[in-house]
């Protein structure tokens, strides 16, 4: 499909000045990045955004039916890197997400958790918009799956999809988890006696609690290979790890610093919660100083601790998860699950290889990037780029740019969580609109050919 405006000006289309723009993905990175580009990249262009997942929306990644509730409040989701209230002000001028009017208060908008599908619809009526204001842009949606990006002999890149080549310009890969199916999350919408639920994370809890509360489960077995669950948010999460000391380079000497402020702060009451989030504005700049043995360290012992503590639960759903773990509706289970069967799953503890026995087993472990697709593959066989050195992703720069061996940029940008490996909370909502605006800034510096009218030899 593709959408070229009535009033396209006819002088863009005659001089073949066209940039040419590809954007791999529609999930929310995706969309991120397109709404960055119509509203900074200030030369015409033509944007095609590939993805054969079947539905154009802001954040289909979030708002899947499977979690319906977001974990980050109202506050933290505005998608204008500058009005930072842009979601509370778009939500406010639609009542109906707050029938029950419990957000009336001053300032308990900002501090509301919504739906991912209200998201979602915030994130694509601004897109919607962004496009209506660019006269200058044709915008192609492909329903093809990308199978590799090369290098053209000319300049540019080749995205190869549907057995066919095109020159780009540019080339954004945004393709986060990995090709999604379309099917949706069917399982255990009948009536079962056990349930197991596969996962430590806020997916994964929020799925358990849904299902006993509809009554899809009598008892859940809740799996964390770490043994992690989320923390809690508290009401107002503010806070500072610095104190007059600079603050420490190494990952021994970061954390020890955080501890020492979440004691401080578990003293005076304001909880550790602040002082976390301002201890992650920091870890981008502590991550580039670490050694790759450190970062390794990181990956073994300190992430599933620090990922609990990062994305946590709304307080009510916390409260919902303690009742359930205290009255016996849940089982939480720490260990690594070998196989899932129809029947239950065989489950590698301390103890050693276990069989659980269910009626319905529901993997919500977080996925990592779909490294070994045909594209990936071909980006690292080729050289154009490299995967990090804890394989979570790509090398990238603050801007998404792929950094590779010889330090030359050719017009690949990895975005949101494929940059993972180079960048900390790369894959949550702040971190990426702020990434997409570098981004598509990065690109309206750099010069274009123009390759709009070329097809790939
Ligand atoms: C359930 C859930 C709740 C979340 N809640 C929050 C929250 O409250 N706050 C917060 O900050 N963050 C939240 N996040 C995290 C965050 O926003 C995610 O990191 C984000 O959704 C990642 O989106 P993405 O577009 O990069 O990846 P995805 O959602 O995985 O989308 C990738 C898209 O790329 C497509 N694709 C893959 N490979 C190809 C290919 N070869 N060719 C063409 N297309 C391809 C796929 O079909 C898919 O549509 C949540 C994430 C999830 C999943």
């Amino acid at each position: 499909m593709t959408l070229v405006p009535s009033h396209f000006a006819q002088q863009s289309r005659e001089t073949g000045a066209l940039a040419r723009i590809a954007v791999v993905g529609r999930g929310f990175t995706g969309m991120m990045t397109a709404i960055a580009l119509l509203k900074t990249f200030d030369r015409p262009f033509h944007l095609v955004l590939h993805d054969p997942y079947p539905r154009i929306d802001g954040g289909e990644g979030i708002a899947h039916t499977a979690s319906p509730l977001l974990n980050s409040r109202v506050r933290d989701l505005s998608i204008d890197p500058i009005l930072r209230d842009d979601f509370r002000a778009w939500l406010e001028t639609d009542g109906r997400w707050d029938e029950g009017g419990q957000t009336s208060a001053d300032g308990a908008v900002d501090h509301a958790f919504v739906p991912g599908e209200i998201f979602s619809a915030y994130v694509y009526q601004r897109f919607a918009e962004a496009l209506h204001g660019r006269t200058d842009v044709i915008m192609q949606i492909s329903a093809e799956s990308v199978t590799a990006v090369e290098r053209h002999a000319q300049g540019g890149l080749n995205v190869v999809s549907g057995g066919e080549r095109a020159r780009f310009d540019a080339v954004f890969l945004a393709t986060g988890y990995g090709l999604r199916d379309g099917r949706e999350d069917t399982a255990a919408q009948g009536t079962a006696t056990e349930a197991i639920v596969i996962g430590g994370g806020v997916h994964a809890v929020d799925r358990a609690l849904r299902l006993l509360a509809s009554g899809g489960a009598a008892h859940v077995t809740l799996i964390s290979a770490s043994g992690f669950l989320p923390q809690p948010h508290t009401a107002a999460a503010v806070g500072t790890v610095v104190s007059d000391k600079p603050f420490p380079n190494t990952l021994r000497g970061a954390f020890r610093s955080l501890r020492e402020a979440a004691n401080r702060a578990a003293v005076d009451g304001s909880g550790w919660q602040g002082i976390m989030n301002d201890f992650r504005q920091r870890a981008c700049d502590l991550w580039r100083g670490l050694t790759p043995e450190e970062r390794r360290r990181f990956k073994r012992h300190v992430k599933p601790i620090y990922d609990s503590h990062r994305n946590r639960l709304p307080p009510a759903q916390y409260a919902r998860l303690r009742e359930a773990i205290a009255s016996g509706a849940i089982t939480v289970r720490k260990g690594k699950v070998e196989r899932i069967a129809t029947n239950g799953v065989l489950l590698s503890t301390a103890g050693g290889l276990q069989v659980l026995a269910a009626d319905v087993t529901i993997d919500c472990r977080i996925r990592s990037a779909d490294l070994d697709s045909s594209l990936f593959r071909a980006l690292f066989s080729t050289g154009v780029a490299q995967r990090d050195e804890l394989d979570l992703g790509v090398f990238v720069d603050a801007s998404g740019r792929v950094v590779n061996g010889e330090d030359r940029f050719e017009g690949l940008f990895a975005m949101g969580p494929l940059g993972l490996g180079s960048l900390p909370d790369i894959d949550l909502v702040p971190q990426i609109v702020t990434q997409a605006y570098a981004a598509a800034s990065a690109l309206a510096e750099r010069q274009l050919i123009g390759v709009d009218v070329v097809r790939a030899e």
